[in-house]
């Protein structure tokens, strides 16, 4: 049986035919702007059953019975986040010959660069103005340079500033030119792990809770969420949580009449759209892993945002400048870290350390200092097997996690975390008992820097 309805009786259902014949006369495009005249059919029917599978409550406590997952799908390898990490680390996968699927909790790709719209890229370069990071970031740089209104400020020694729209775009681009199996809206929830070894990972969506096996995982969620549950040492830390938001009529500020006046706090810095600039709030020093405290900042920056744009419309010449929009994702720095077999050092920016297992090089935030190895082993846990770590959450102490969280940072080391799990997952072996040399070539093949 045939169960959707037909627009004419969906109108009857809604008991408005009368506006029918108005509506079929609007032309197409006053159509969409009213989102009608749309079809929908069931699919299933479930009746109200008990769920098994549902926690109860018992003597006081609840209750997650055992069950077993659906499987949704098996890869080489695993990416979970696809922030600038984990989409640098998922290319440079496949590249490398691999079967590679990424996973994102969210509706996009770009994590903080694109969600939390920390537009501009800082640490790409290092004293005397030298680009450090090329491979895969310099890649998306030079596709977005021939991208209209993508990216502004590409020259030597400068940070370019990106829209975030255009990475959005770009970064799908590149997954499916590359042929990486996507599932968003997907957010990881556990490890499969037998032995200290993983071998998968669990995600919870619209679809139910749901299992995704693979030979290596790579976990660039920022947060260390897969490397945490499979029961990997790590450093939970506390940072500033902020929020950033965009800033809309820069350019129509009457400045005779702003002459003189102080000028208003929190305005930011342009970005590749005219008169649009982007404003970092710093925020408190937090918990970024606790719910309470998530909740709270999402709420009380959003207060401060809003209630700021109020005194900067009131403030003479700036009447005409708005709040654009505060970011989608919440502006979380840094929480877990991971307790590597190599640890990123401040003591090795200054001695100029050279590791054999190099997998990149690292860049100032201002090129304020000289260009710094990052070894394999700050991305390899020190006693669980078959993940690795990318982007924010790798292996650096307190004092470097300033520098390792940087854009182009996160990308060196997500393209090394993936070319590190093709090869391991190609070889059948562990991600520490991989080939580093053999990593190295290809990275080198793939136009990363190694110094
Ligand atoms: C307010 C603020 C300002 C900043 N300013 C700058 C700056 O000016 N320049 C600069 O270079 N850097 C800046 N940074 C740092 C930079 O933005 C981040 O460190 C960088 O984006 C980290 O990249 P990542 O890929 O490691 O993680 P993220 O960007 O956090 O990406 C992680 C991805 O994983 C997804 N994810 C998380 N958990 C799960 C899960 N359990 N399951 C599935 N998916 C998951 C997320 O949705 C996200 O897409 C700033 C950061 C903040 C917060």
């Amino acid at each position: 049986m045939d169960d959707s309805l037909s627009r004419r009786d969906w109108l009857r259902v809604l008991g408005i035919s009368g506006v029918a014949a108005g509506l079929s006369s609007l032309r197409a495009g006053d159509a969409a702007a009213q989102d009608s005249g749309f079809q929908s059919s069931v699919v299933d029917s479930h009746e109200v059953q008990a769920n098994r599978a549902s926690p109860s409550f018992v003597d006081g406590k609840i209750i997650q019975p055992s069950r077993e997952l659906p499987l949704l799908h098996k890869t080489d390898v695993l990416v979970v986040g696809g922030g600038p990490a984990g989409i640098c680390a998922a290319v440079a996968a496949r590249r490398a010959g691999a079967d590679v699927t990424v996973v994102e909790r969210y509706g996009h790709f770009g994590g903080l660069w694109t969600g939390g719209l920390v537009l501009l890229v800082l640490g790409h370069i290092v004293k005397g103005n030298k680009q450090v990071c090329q491979g895969l970031g310099e890649e998306m740089m030079r596709r977005l340079d021939k991208m209209d209104g993508a990216i502004v400020d590409r020259r030597p020694g400068v940070n370019p500033t990106v829209d975030a729209e255009a990475v959005k775009y770009l970064m799908v681009e590149m997954v499916e030119e590359a042929k990486v199996k996507v599932f968003l809206h997907c957010w990881g929830v556990d490890a499969i792990v037998n032995d200290n070894t993983v071998h998968g990972a669990v995600f919870e969506s619209k679809s139910g809770r749901q299992a995704i096996l693979a030979k290596t995982v790579i976990d660039a969620t920022g947060d260390g969420d897969v490397f945490a549950a499979a029961g990997a040492e790590y450093e939970r830390r506390l940072h500033n949580v902020g929020l950033v938001s965009r800033v809309g009529n820069m350019d129509r500020i009457d400045q005779a009449k702003a002459r003189g006046v102080p000028k208003p706090r929190y305005l930011g810095r342009h970005t590749p759209i005219p008169g649009v600039n982007w404003a970092n709030l710093r925020g408190p020093e937090v918990d970024g892993l606790d719910i309470e405290t998530l909740t709270k900042m999402e709420m009380d920056h959003r207060k401060f945002i809003w209630r700021n744009m109020q005194k900067v419309r009131q403030t003479p010449g700036y009447e005409k400048v708005y709040l654009m929009e505060t970011a989608p994702q919440l502006g979380v720095r840094i929480t877990r870290v991971l307790n590597g077999l190599g640890r990123v050092m401040f003591k090795d920016i200054l001695a100029e350390t050279k590791y054999p297992d190099v997998i990149g090089v690292g860049g100032a935030s201002n090129a304020q200092h000289g260009e710094w190895q990052i070894p394999y082993g700050a991305l390899v846990p020190k006693k669980i097997d078959n993940v690795l770590a990318a982007g924010r959450c790798i292996d650096a102490e307190m004092r470097m996690a300033d520098l390792v969280r940087l854009i182009p940072n996160c990308f060196v080391t997500g393209h090394a975390a993936g070319v590190a799990a093709a090869v391991a997952a190609q070889d059948g072996c562990r991600p520490r008992d991989v080939e580093v040399p053999k990593v190295q070539k290809i990275l080198k093949q793939q136009e990363a820097y190694l110094g």
